[in-house]
């Protein structure tokens, strides 16, 4: 199957009347300029799939109920933690299936679960001790979108290394050599990869933190809020960031999520050592986290990806041109990102270990999402600066490895709004 796409973002730069020649999943050959084909239509602009490089799946349970009485952080944890409680893998697996649906509606081809409800809500592991990281690869296989698992260690509730109670007793594996046991039998294929993640360094003594470098892909909560700063430098007498770097943690297959109380010296260790930042604005936003150094960031030479994390609104859209917009809140200044570089965060699947996909060019996976040019929101609008009019609602196609999930901004497989309505009921 081929497809003509109007215009198309290839490399860095918007191109028209492009066929793209997909063979065996792959994209064979771009060439602009051509208008006589039978290639599939694809109207609008063309850009490479979205990664949507953060997620945690049940997060999505508490979108819209968080508000009450004008919702404090507290809110949001107490719920985060009744829905991480009540979850089964069938359940989750139904969740999750929704969820990865509603995600390929909005053009996400890749998805990267930051996975730590594993267990039984006393903590005694399932029948199978992966059920729940099954129900995730099977939801993202039904859903049509690629997964990378970022199986999660966590084992402790503070960084003075207090053991975990309630509910957070299904997070942990007990020991550093029980979780990796567990890990090491569960099953990447064509379309799942399985990577690593360390919670936080609340939740990893730092003891493990040299255990686990070198993993890859590696993912980490850091420095969401200013309390884990404060612990961190009371306890090991330094800030997260140099915690990770002395433990050998931080370097390019590694990916620090958040990243958003840092020191200029935190800045400069993440930069120079290639380290990966995923920065997710609207969760940041949601939870009152702050705004993250991500132009800092980008500029010491960390590379940018997008997550929507907690899923308040699940469109990559905002997440990118968010990346733009909170830094002109917080520094009263324009101009800060190109549309290239808001794209290329937003398609960095290199960030979940997939250096094969992320752009229009032969060779990558032939991932693809068409956005209309001619709605309400983006009617007028360049196709170069479609990214900071679009929203989710105008992607209307969208490709996987090839096949086409999203047709018409239905997807293919199932009625992903009944699906959501059903299991949030
Ligand atoms: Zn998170």
């Amino acid at each position: 199957m081929s497809f003509h796409a109007e215009y198309a973002w290839t490399g860095a730069r918007i191109a028209r009347d492009v066929l793209i020649e997909v063979a065996g999943g792959r994209i064979t050959a771009v060439t602009p300029g051509v208008t006589e084909t039978t290639a599939v239509r694809l109207h609008g602009l063309v850009l490479p799939g979205f990664a949507n490089a953060h997620s945690h799946a049940f997060h999505r349970a508490l979108r819209g109920r968080t508000h009450g009485e004008r919702g404090s952080f507290w809110t949001w944890r107490e719920l985060m933690y009744s829905v991480a409680g009540a979850l089964d893998p069938d359940g989750y697996f139904a969740l999750a299936r929704a969820v990865y649906g509603e995600m390929a509606l909005a053009g996400i081809t890749c998805v990267g679960e930051f996975h730590y409800l594993h267990h039984n809500p006393d903590g005694t592991p399932y029948a199978d001790p992966n059920a729940m990281g099954a129900a995730l690869l099977a939801a993202a296989t039904e859903a049509g979108i690629r997964i990378t698992l970022l199986d999660t260690l966590y084992l402790t509730a503070t960084v003075d290394g207090a053991p975990l109670a309630g509910v957070q007793r299904r997070f942990g594996d007990g020991d550093f050599d029980g979780w990796a046991t567990r890990v090491a039998a569960l099953q990447a294929s064509d379309t799942a990869k399985i990577g690593a993640a360390l919670h936080s360094v609340r939740a990893v003594p730092a003891k493990f933190l040299g255990e686990l470098a070198g993993r890859t892909p590696l993912h980490l909560h850091l420095s969401e809020q200013r309390a884990e700063n404060e612990r961190c430098k009371a306890v090991h007498g330094c800030t997260p960031t140099e915690l990770l770097h002395r433990n050998g943690v931080l370097q390019p297959g590694t990916t620090a999520v958040h990243a958003t109380h840092l020191s200029d010296a935190d800045i400069r260790l993440l930069g120079s050592t290639g380290t990966g930042v995923c920065m997710c604005p609207t969760t940041e936003r949601d939870l009152a986290d702050g705004i993250g150094p991500a132009r800092e960031l980008a500029s010491a030479g960390a590379k940018l990806s997008l997550g929507s994390d907690s899923h308040a609104v699940i469109d990559p859209f905002e997440e990118a041109r968010g990346l733009e917009l909170d830094e002109r809140l917080a520094t009263e200044q324009r101009g800060h990102f190109t549309a290239a570089e808001l794209i290329g965060a937003a398609t960095n699947h290199a960030a979940l270990g997939w250096t094969d996909a992320g752009t229009i060019t032969a060779g990558h996976r032939a991932d693809l999402v068409a956005v209309s040019l001619g709605s309400v929101r983006t009617a007028g609008a360049e196709p170069a600066q479609a990214i900071f009019a679009a929203t989710s609602a105008d992607v209307t196609h969208v490709v996987v490895d090839g096949r086409l999930i999203v047709d018409n901004g239905r997807h293919t497989g199932f009625d992903v709004p009944a699906a959501l309505a059903a299991v949030l009921r």
